[in-house]
């Protein structure tokens, strides 16, 4: 099957990170087995939610993972202009939920080994393909949990294609989800010297994180690679009070922040903890911890991807991906991939057409040169 129709075929599948991943894993498992690949699903504690990871050449030897995740962000509330999980061609554009973040690459997977099956290889080929990456790296957290456990492990090199429009991407903050939560003492709205307001309380929490976010700006790493080279925060959501002649007794302020390769998202936890709780009845709560990744430039990927990349270095990138779960394997990452992040989960997201046929090629000459040539 072509590239285009097997996008078309992928993006049909609505897998919104709230909806199963089964239907779509099971499609890629039989085109895969077709081929001649050894598919194994390895499916997670929730109903609907799996990885699958799929392997060719002699076990244990040093090839390739090429890896994507099978989920997409919602489509609810944007102003799409075509249904979002019908591919439609528009001019060089080929327009879905996941043209290009990141069902592109997972076609153009399929369609390289499909053109030229994976037979008589040298080194291993491996596939990953994960679930719930749009909500913290799920799916790649539970892999990397459960083969450090087993003691198993995959090729050092990995190539995620995720949209990054050919650029060669090395790095990337992690993800820090914390949870604070403010308890205060409910009152009638009349009496408010009986109650105390956990609102304002909050108010303090908020200054007290600004001041917390200008210390980590001052802690400045990573210079050459990065638009912001410091841990960044953000004030989420901020939830509070019921009603208007209430004091209200409770509030729930949600943080992000991004640790920089090198840092423990612990350690800056503590800190951010530290900095909240002596305020009053505060709690801070760890939520959710996404690895940062770095890869040292000059990998031998590298080396295969350059003639195909938009520019002859390395780059980091803003957005976390899998690639920070992988290095817990020891695996060494570079994102690279066809379509632009900048059309990511919005309304019409697109592949460019050519982009999708050149990633292709990508595939076929990296598995070529990796697995089975020397
Ligand atoms: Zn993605």
């Amino acid at each position: 099957m072509d590239v285009e129709a097997l996008l078309e075929r992928l993006v049909a599948w609505p897998t919104v990170s709230d909806q199963p991943v089964t239907g779509i894993a099971a499609e890629l498992a039989e085109r895969l087995e077709a081929v001649g690949m050894r598919v194994e699903r390895l499916d997670a504690p929730e109903p609907g939610k799996c990885n699958l990871v799929c392997s060719a050449g002699p076990a244990g030897t040093d090839g390739i993972v090429l890896s994507g995740h099978m989920d997409v962000v919602p489509v609810v509330g944007q102003p799409w202009t075509s249904d979002p999980f019908r591919l439609t061609r528009r001019g060089d554009r080929l327009v879905g939920r996941g043209a290009c973040d990141m069902k592109a690459f997972l076609a153009a997977i399929v369609a390289a080994l499909t053109r030229t099956p994976p037979k008589d290889l040298r080194r291993e080929l491996v596939l990953v393909f994960t679930h719930d990456e749009e909500v913290g790296c799920l799916g790649s957290r539970s892999l990397a949990d459960r083969f450090s456990a087993e003691g198993r492990s995959l090729p050092s090199l990995a190539l995620i294609g995720e949209p990054t429009s050919f650029r060669m991407l090395r790095m990337h903050p992690g993800h820090v989800a914390a949870r604070i939560t403010c308890a205060g003492v409910a009152a009638h709205s009349s009496k408010p010297d009986l109650g105390r307001n956990a609102i304002r309380l909050a108010a303090n929490v908020l200054d007290a994180l600004d001041a917390l976010a200008d210390r980590w700006r001052q802690d400045v790493r990573f210079a050459d690679l990065l638009e912001r080279p410091f841990v960044v925060m953000n004030v989420a959501t901020i939830h509070g009070g019921s009603a208007v002649n209430i004091v209200p007794d409770r509030c729930v302020i949600d943080v992000g922040f991004r640790p920089l390769p090198g840092m423990a998202p612990e350690a800056l936890f503590e800190e951010l903890r530290a900095a909240v709780e002596p305020l009053g009845a505060v709690q801070a709560e760890l939520v959710r911890v996404t690895p940062a990744m770095l890869t040292p430039s000059g990998t031998p990927l590298e080396d295969l991807l350059r003639p195909w990349a938009s520019a002859p270095d390395t780059a980091a990138a803003s957005f976390a991906t899998d690639g920070g779960n992988f290095e817990r394997l020891g695996m060494r990452t570079l994102v690279f991939g066809p379509g632009s992040i900048d059309v990511a989960h919005k309304a019409d997201e697109y592949v460019p057409t050519d982009e999708l046929h050149r990633a292709v090629d990508v595939v076929d000459e990296v598995v070529a040169r990796r697995c089975r040539i020397g």
